[in-house]
């Protein structure tokens, strides 16, 4: 019999995990995850579950029914799942987002990695910390609360959060200065002071989608706001892998990092909750190398 290496990877032992969302083919989720199984020679498989809107409930249901391990959760699901699980971490309740779910024994635990994701993918690249610092987020939706209240947490000085609707920067300052010592203020995106607050700062991370592709030509700043080789500009989109605002902080000194770092540690840190393992130095430096050259 000619054996494939799905029928040698897939057996009566095999453990279940996947990712929930709709979309979910543009997902590179089950690539990292069936990547790291293989590499640690772990019996498991990944799959994505496409699901509607109205067969959430059902589905996650399912997915307990069928003692699936474990599953990732991505848009527009990371707020709604929350009402069907049975617990969450301390962070999913201050973040009101889970992207990270186990099943124990028909319990099932959120959990949100992106915060997590997003540091070490930072910390990383720049080999600098977030203490002291004064951050600027563009944004105030899931992927925002997750990577200010991390900023917060590891010692940022300031954070500025500037959305077009101010009530949502307003909701994550009052978490951000209920929680940590961070002095956390809102603004609006239209606020005449803005290209001040953005120059003097040290870090500006933007998590608003603009820019991302199809939309490459769009910037969620003004283009007249100039930026200095002290400057660290972090943008979460990762397809175009440099969007206009990263090309125009480059050019300008700052240095610059785009989201497939987070998009590939939010993913390692998940396996390694789903799995209850340590995936070792090596192995994450093998899946980082190569998921980095990914650009669709
Ligand atoms: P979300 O909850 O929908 O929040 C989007 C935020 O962007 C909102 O604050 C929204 O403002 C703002 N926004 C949207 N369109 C805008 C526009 N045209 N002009 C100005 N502001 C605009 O989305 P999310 O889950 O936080 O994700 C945000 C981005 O981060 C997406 O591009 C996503 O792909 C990326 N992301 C990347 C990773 C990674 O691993 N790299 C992980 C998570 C998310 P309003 O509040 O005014 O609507």
């Amino acid at each position: 019999m000619i054996k494939s290496e799905i029928d040698r990877r897939v057996n009566g032992e095999t453990k279940i995990m996947g990712v929930l969302g709709n979309p979910i083919e543009h997902s590179i989720s089950p690539q990292i995850h069936n990547t790291i199984s293989k590499l640690l020679c772990v019996n498991s498989i990944y799959v994505p579950f496409l699901c509607s809107q109205e067969d959430l409930e059902k589905a996650v249901n399912g997915l307990r029914a069928l003692n699936i391990y474990g599953f990732n959760v991505t848009i527009p699901y990371k707020e709604k799942i929350i009402s069907l699980l049975d617990e969450c971490s301390e962070e999913v309740k201050l973040i009101g987002a889970a992207n990270t779910v186990v099943n124990k024994k028909g319990r099932l635990i959120g959990y949100n990695t992106d915060g997590d994701g997003f540091a070490t993918s930072f910390e990383n690249s720049t080999n600098k910390s977030f203490v002291d610092k004064d951050i600027i987020v563009l944004g105030a939706g899931g992927a925002a609360r997750a990577t200010a209240l991390k900023t917060a947490k590891m010692g940022a000085k300031t954070i500025t959060l500037v959305n077009r609707t101010v009530i949502k920067a307003a909701e994550i300052a009052d978490m951000i200065n209920n929680n940590t010592s961070c002095k956390a203020v809102p603004v609006s995106n239209s606020d005449k002071n803005l290209a001040k607050l953005l120059e003097k700062s040290d870090i500006i991370i933007n998590t608003t989608p603009v820019g991302m592709h199809p939309d490459t030509n769009k910037c969620p700043i003004q283009e007249d706001i100039t930026f200095s080789s002290r400057q660290i500009v972090y943008d979460l989109i990762y397809n175009p892998s440099e969007t206009l605002l990263l090309k125009k902080a480059r050019k300008e000194g700052a240095l610059t990092i785009n989201g497939l770092g987070m998009l590939i540690y939010q993913a390692t840190l998940a396996y390694e909750i789903i799995n209850e393992i340590d995936i070792p130095e090596q192995i994450l430096k093998k899946i980082f190398l190569s998921f980095t050259n990914f650009d669709k």
